[in-house]
């Protein structure tokens, strides 16, 4: 007889605008309901195919090793980590966040012998800070985070590669938040190992982190002397199952992987310029809503992320109960802070499906009631009056 306290699954609807998971769009999870064909399957073949040539757009590179990952972005990390560094090989990691910290802590566990430089949270690094340390230090490899989705800070990219080059280092970069919602130039910028995740600006469910290797990279992996110390993210194995080959190594996601093809083709069909310029427009939006109900950014003007706001909670009002009440009552999720900025930001993120009018002036709308529960002044309907003003403005 069936027993009556099984449970039932049945999610409720969110609207995410938190650091991540993104929205999905109802093609993707349609795609991770259709028919699930064997990993060596011809299907199969050609999606895998068609997702790597789409993620070279994306990347925008030539990259032939280019891949998506089973594993959530962190899986993305810790490939591009544990497949460039043998053990004692110098690592300079940068820090200004959670995410930079969690890649020194990678890189130790893969055996690197690590430095770290530090910036504050919610500050950059700049090209001489880059330069010091890779002149002292001599290292491998230089590992840093793109879009910093702790902090809400933009870092730029160009100049550090060339002065990283030229100290004769590889380039390991983490575009997790920034890969499809702001420019990710791997061959332009010269970035020998990269990888992202699916659930940020991809708008895809969390499962898979795409990365790609420079030919540079890839003569350092082929230079080791020792194993990769992962056996499941060995890139001198699973490009024998992605390459010509088709060797087993571990069975792919298969739905998860149709889901990824399908967001992948939804991110190109927007185009890819057209999409970095939606991200930038409703975090612009967003931005005068937020000046006119009196909060201001945690990151300065100019590094601020497109698809990820971090605002300074206004005195008086209590973190948690704003959060909760915009979920309990308006089926909002907005993220708390992070490390040393909990109970100090919010994290709103504007990624991917998420990233529309209606999301900004909805949360706009929302976010008013809750503060004025908590007793904030602003003037009645200040925050989506100013984001219409900008949306009319910039049309
Ligand atoms: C989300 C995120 C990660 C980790 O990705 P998971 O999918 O949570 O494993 C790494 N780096 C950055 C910058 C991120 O935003």
């Amino acid at each position: 007889m069936a027993d009556t306290a099984i449970p039932q699954l049945n999610p409720p609807r969110r609207i995410l605008m938190g650091p991540g998971p993104s929205d999905t769009h109802p093609r993707v999870l349609a795609a991770l309901g259709a028919p699930t064909v064997g990993h060596l399957d011809p299907y199969f073949l050609q999606v895998m195919n068609e997702t790597q040539s789409m993620l070279r757009q994306v990347f925008r590179t030539q990259n032939p090793l280019t891949l998506a990952v089973s594993g959530t972005g962190s899986a993305g990390m810790e490939t591009c980590v544990v497949n460039l560094i043998e053990p004692g090989d110098k690592m300079v990691v940068c820090v200004n966040g959670v995410f930079g910290g969690r890649m020194a802590d990678v890189a130790a566990r893969a055996g690197a012998h690590v430095t770290t430089t530090e910036q504050l949270f919610g500050e950059v690094f700049s090209p001489e800070q880059i330069s010091d340390v890779v002149h002292r230090v001599k290292p491998k490899v230089v590992g840093i985070v793109h879009a910093e989705t702790s902090t809400g800070a933009l870092q730029p990219l160009p100049e550090i590669s060339k002065i990283v080059h030229e100290a004769g280092a590889l380039l390991l970069v983490d575009t997790v938040t920034s890969l499809g919602g702001t420019a990710v130039e791997v061959d332009a910028w010269g970035l020998d190992a990269v990888y992202s995740g699916t659930q940020k600006c991809l708008s895809c469910p969390p499962g898979l982190a795409p990365v790609t290797f420079s030919p540079r990279a890839i003569a350092a992996i082929e230079a080791r002397k020792t194993k990769v110390a992962s056996w499941y993210l060995d890139m001198t194995l699973v490009r024998n199952y992605w390459g010509q080959d088709r060797a087993y190594h571990h069975t792919a996601p298969i739905n998860m992987n149709y889901a990824l093809h399908q967001a992948l083709a939804i991110a190109l069909e927007e185009g890819l310029e057209a999409r970095f310029a939606r991200h930038l427009r409703n975090h612009l939006a967003l931005k005068a809503g937020l000046a006119a109900l009196g909060l201001s950014y945690a990151v300065k003007e100019g590094q601020q992320l497109p698809m990820l706001n971090a605002v300074l909670i206004p005195a008086g009002v209590d973190d948690l109960k704003v959060r909760q009440q915009l979920l309990r009552d308006f089926g909002i999720e907005i993220g708390g802070g992070l490390g040393p900025m909990k109970g100090k930001t919010w994290r709103i993120g504007l990624m991917g499906e998420t990233s529309s009018p209606r999301n900004v002036l909805l949360l706009l709308a929302a976010l008013e009631r809750c503060l004025g529960d908590q007793g904030a002044k602003f003037a009645a309907g200040a925050g989506v009056a100013a984001a219409n003003e900008f949306y009319r403005q910039n049309a």
